[in-house]
């Protein structure tokens, strides 16, 4: 019933003709599931000429201000009049690099689901947070925000789990650590609403790849992945897709 989803999170990499490239590559063969590329800004209109509908596209960010003398910042409402419909949001590269807090990924969702916007909140803990063995905390707290501000609206939101240490590591976790995890996001979601958690979708991100994907993809409760490195490679990626 939840339907399987692969995003691309190209980051800060690409050109108009790598964004040309991949977006041909995934229209001439469209994958068995859905699509979802978030290229860097200034792609974004061509991306969207180029997906033809049959991909969708994201934005990596957004300001959570709605408008004003913000300079440098980008509104959802802009992402969606250039057809934009999806956008990162809470990326642990903008945590870190960029020190979001828990309140501003709140305000972004949402301004991003008032826009029409589908965003995609990533969680994740950190190594030593991991090595420690407090990785259900860290997940708990970073959807507890969301949880209390958006309520049962998070229905309109997709979560993908990135532990911090296995993005663009090579050092994917183990399909059956993702299940637990996933499966623990599930129970979190559940206590606040069992349809909600029933019905949200989960990805998977962090070194996921062609040869990994398909027993990622295989768990109960992992409904496709964020992919970074492996989607700037169309072959690759479209593999990616298909194990979808
Ligand atoms: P990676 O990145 O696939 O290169 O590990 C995933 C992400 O950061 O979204």
């Amino acid at each position: 019933m939840r339907r399987k989803l692969v995003a691309a999170n190209w980051k800060m990499h690409g050109s108009s003709a790598l964004t040309a490239t991949l977006l041909g590559a995934l229209v001439a063969e469209p994958p068995p599931c859905e699509v979802v590329v978030f290229p860097p800004f200034p792609y974004l209109p061509q991306a969207v000429q180029l997906a033809f509908g049959a991909v969708g596209v994201g934005a990596q960010d957004l300001s959570a201000h709605v408008q004003g003398a913000y300079t440098g910042e980008v509104s959802a409402a802009m992402l969606h009049d250039v057809g934009a419909r999806w956008v990162l949001v809470g990326h642990s590269e903008r945590r870190q690099y960029h020190h979001e807090s828990e309140v501003l990924i709140a305000a972004k969702l949402q301004r991003a689901l008032e826009n029409a916007l589908t965003p995609v909140l990533c969680v994740g803990e950190t190594l030593d947070e991991h090595e420690r063995g407090n990785t259900e905390r860290v997940i708990a707290s970073q959807l507890q925000t969301p949880l209390q501000v958006l309520g049962s609206r998070l229905a309109g939101v997709v979560i993908a789990y990135e532990p911090i240490w296995a993005i663009g590591t090579g050092r994917t976790a183990s399909a059956a650590q993702v299940q637990a995890v996933h499966a623990f996001m599930r129970s979190q979601l559940a206590a606040h609403d069992a349809k909600l958690s029933r019905l949200i979708r989960l990805l998977y991100g962090g070194s996921v790849k062609a040869a990994n994907a398909p027993e990622l993809f295989a768990q109960p409760d992992v409904d496709g992945g964020l992919v970074g490195g492996a989607s700037l490679l169309a072959e690759e990626f479209l593999a990616i897709c298909v194990a979808a």
